[in-house]
């Protein structure tokens, strides 16, 4: 794990230092529902490892997260439909700079891409 880890709140949920309402765990993956919620449905999936950009290597983390994020969705049977967004870097609005998903759903969400 990077020293940038330090201070990242994300990993500070992931080390139990930050509270959070989880969603899903396992070894490698946490999911965790969103503090300030955008949707009726806005969970988080994160690797634990505090990854900030996918490098080569990270294809099956990044994949897992994703196979994560339609697990949640087929559980909270968000038959209706959902969103999977990633945001990177500060023109994307990212605020927490270790790799992450937003699933939404729950409402009509609008047709953009940004
Ligand atoms: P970003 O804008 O970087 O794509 O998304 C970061 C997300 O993390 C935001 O939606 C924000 O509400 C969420 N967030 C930031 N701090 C915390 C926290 O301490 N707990 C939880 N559950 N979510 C957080
Ligand atoms: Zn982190």
């Amino acid at each position: 794990m990077s020293d940038d880890s330090r201070g990242c709140v994300f990993c500070g949920i992931v080390a139990g230092a930050i509270p959070s309402n989880k969603a899903y765990e396992d070894e490698e993956i946490l999911a965790f529902y969103d503090i300030n919620p955008q949707a009726p449905v806005h969970i988080l999936i994160i690797p634990k490892a505090h990854i900030e950009e996918i490098a080569d290597g990270d294809s099956a983390l990044a994949g897992k997260c994703l196979a994560v994020a339609a697990t949640l969705a087929r559980e909270l049977k968000l038959a209706q439909g959902f969103r999977i967004v990633a945001n990177h870097g500060p023109a994307a609005g990212q605020t927490v700079p270790h790799l992450h998903f937003h699933l939404l759903a729950g409402r009509q969400l609008e047709l953009t891409m940004g």
